[in-house]
């Protein structure tokens, strides 16, 4: 089995892994889904002696999202890296920014009970309420949005609640994107994004805790996140558009992605099981 690397979006942090592989899921629940920014995490896992981290040690930040389970991500990109935690002398690993084909076939839907209410599951896989069979660990409730005085629009959050806004304008375009950027950005199988108009985003709070990192030879792509939890935030571009990672979203923003963009760069081990349009790169309409 040939060794598959992989980097953060700024390229700071890199690790490589040697299969095989196995146990790849996709899991819906709220914190999942908040640290990715993205409509479900994907992980997965390979020997603890299979993992190496190239560089980048001084770069990763930990955040504990619920107790014995931290979130590493690069504190200068905010993508999520592997946590070197072990588990049955295994390491779990984001599944779609590898850069080789894992050769595994996905596994389930796991917290396919807390999915986000714009996203629909179309594939045949088998889907668990919570953790999988076997897997004895403690299910916490999904996180509840947290501004009840916000009440102009859908209200969303990071993970560890330092960072709240509003989605109070219309959303212009909802897209899933799979170029390498955003799966590297949000250390998921494709982004999810919305468009609004930039008066369409309010921060309620946190917003000093955001930290912004532009990708130096692209003309808009960057990534807003809470520095704190390493959540993907939104952030306005130069378009004079407001961009809504919708993982983040607490509430539903009644609409939903209406295509799937950059489908040439796709990760070759996922599979898009629905109709939604595809387009190989941008269309050329916003
Ligand atoms: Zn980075
Ligand atoms: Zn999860
Ligand atoms: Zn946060």
């Amino acid at each position: 089995m040939a060794t598959i690397q992989s980097s953060c979006l700024c390229g700071d942090v890199a690790w490589e892994v040697v299969g095989p592989f196995d146990l790849l899921t996709h899991c819906h629940c709220s914190r999942c889904r908040k640290s990715h920014g993205a409509a479900f995490a994907s992980y997965v896992m390979c020997g603890a002696d299979a993992f190496r981290l190239l560089r980048g040690r001084e770069r990763i930040v930990r955040y504990e999202s619920t107790p014995g389970l931290d979130r590493p991500f690069c504190s200068r990109c905010g993508s999520k890296v592997p946590s070197d935690r072990v588990w049955n002398e295994r390491v779990s690993i984001p599944a779609g920014m590898l850069e080789g084909d894992p050769q595994t076939e996905p596994l389930a839907h796991i917290f396919a009970g807390s999915k986000a209410p714009w996203h629909e599951v179309t594939d045949s896989l088998p889907q668990f309420e919570a953790f999988p069979p076997g897997v004895d660990a403690e299910v916490f409730p999904d996180l509840e949005a947290r501004d009840p005085s916000a009440d102009d629009g859908a209200r969303g959050s990071c993970l560890c609640g330092g960072v709240r806004y509003v989605l109070c304008g219309p959303a212009v375009r909802c897209h899933n994107c799979h170029c390498l950027r955003c799966r590297r950005a949000k250390s998921a199988m494709y982004a999810s994004n919305l468009f609004t108009f930039a008066n369409g985003l309010r921060f309620t709070r946190g917003k000093d805790l955001v930290t912004s990192y532009k990708l130096p030879d692209a003309e808009f792509f960057a990534q807003d996140f809470c520095r704190i939890c390493g959540s993907p935030m939104p952030r306005f571009d130069e378009r004079g558009f407001g961009i809504v990672s919708m993982g983040s979203l607490d509430d539903d923003p009644g609409v939903k992605p209406t295509r799937h963009i950059f489908v040439g760069s796709k990760a070759s081990w996922f599979t898009i099981t629905d109709d939604l349009p595809q387009f190989a790169e941008r269309p050329t309409q916003l």
